[in-house]
């Protein structure tokens, strides 16, 4: 079977990551949300696909999840003593992908070759590609400080206003980067990764709906094809265990926008799109009403701790999607 994953950074890139130990590369593209990019010290900076390209390359920090791991931090040290910017931690190796990125970008490359060759450097096997080579800005509109940025938001005021929605800047004119039509065109299922649905996933989803093949709708399984051909299977882990996130807003997003935070929002938040979705053992109470709108579940752990984790939970996701 062949799969197209849609992920954000940290929760996204554990289970990109699991799915890239079992599928072949050939087997697997992963469309990265870019709706986090922003511009910083004159550089282009883009931390979710920077986090799946070092994830999957293994060269993430193992703490944090994000930037590299065994990093150092001259530079901004020194950007600081001379009164210069810091709220965003950029390490020094972190900082030569940011660099050649924006040089590259600079002289007319797009985002998606230059990603290609950074994956290709990085040993990445896997095709990654950004969801868009136009930009696409997500925007956090706040009670308390109106429309911010999102990494204004969600680094330098530490996610702490109130969220009252969210758009998309440069949505309109954004095209799906090349690869990705193709990808879903032969892809038999898409697997929607545990990333923040509000801020990681709605961009892609937004890029991709308004493209003029948009995500093919979920169809049921064809009789006696076996389960698996032609199908529009689309599968969501949820990244709500517990009504809370592992780490990041999105738990307190669903709250201020007036949503109970639970793996039955995010079900319901992609709604009519689902054909499948994972919830953790211990949001299992909930299976029951995700069945009754429809939607096929799987009842597993959800927590990617290890390496292997992320791997036992893409097997259960792959094991589940293939299953009638
Ligand atoms: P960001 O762009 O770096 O915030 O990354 P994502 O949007 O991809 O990931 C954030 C989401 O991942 C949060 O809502 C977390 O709850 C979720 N998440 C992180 N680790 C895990 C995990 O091990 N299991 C599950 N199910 N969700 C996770």
């Amino acid at each position: 079977m062949n799969f197209v994953a849609l992920a954000g950074g940290v929760g996204g890139a554990k289970l990109a990551d699991g799915l890239a130990q079992i599928l072949h590369p050939e087997d697997l593209t992963i469309v990265v949300n870019t709706g986090d990019d922003f511009e910083h010290l004159g550089l282009t900076i883009c931390p979710d696909l920077d986090t799946v390209c070092y994830t999957l390359a293994g060269l993430a920090n193992p703490e944090t999840g994000w930037g590299r791991a065994d990093e150092t931090f001259h530079a901004l040290e020194n950007i600081e003593k001379l009164g210069g910017e810091t709220w965003f931690r950029l390490g020094d190796k972190d900082l030569a992908t940011h660099i050649e990125r924006t040089r590259r970008l600079r002289e007319g490359q797009t985002l998606s070759q230059i990603t290609c060759d950074f994956c290709r450097a990085w040993s990445v096997k896997h095709t990654i590609l950004p969801m868009s080579d136009d930009a696409v800005r997500t925007i956090v509109d706040t009670e308390e400080c109106g429309e911010l940025a999102f990494q204004e938001y969600f680094v330098h005021r530490r996610c702490e206003p109130r969220v009252k929605g969210f758009r998309f800047a440069g949505l309109e004119s954004a095209k799906p980067a090349p690869g990705i039509l193709e990808a879903l065109g032969k892809a038999d299922a898409v697997v929607i990764c545990s990333s923040n649905p509000w801020v990681s996933i709605d961009p892609i989803l937004a890029v991709l709906d308004l493209s003029p093949t948009p995500l093919r709708p979920p169809s049921p399984p064809l009789p006696g094809k076996g389960g698996i051909e032609g199908l529009g299977r689309v599968v969501a882990v949820s990244p709500i265990i517990g009504g809370r996130t592992v780490k990041g807003p999105a738990a307190k997003m669903y709250a201020e926008l007036g949503i109970q935070p639970s793996a039955l929002a995010v079900a319901r938040h992609y709604g009519s799109r689902l054909t499948h979705f994972v919830l953790d053992r211990v949001d299992q109470i909930q299976a029951t009403e995700v069945e009754n709108i429809g939607i096929k579940t799987l009842v597993t752990n959800t927590i990617m701790r290890t390496p292997e984790d992320r791997r036992r939970l893409a097997q259960d996701v792959l094991n589940f999607i293939q299953t009638l």
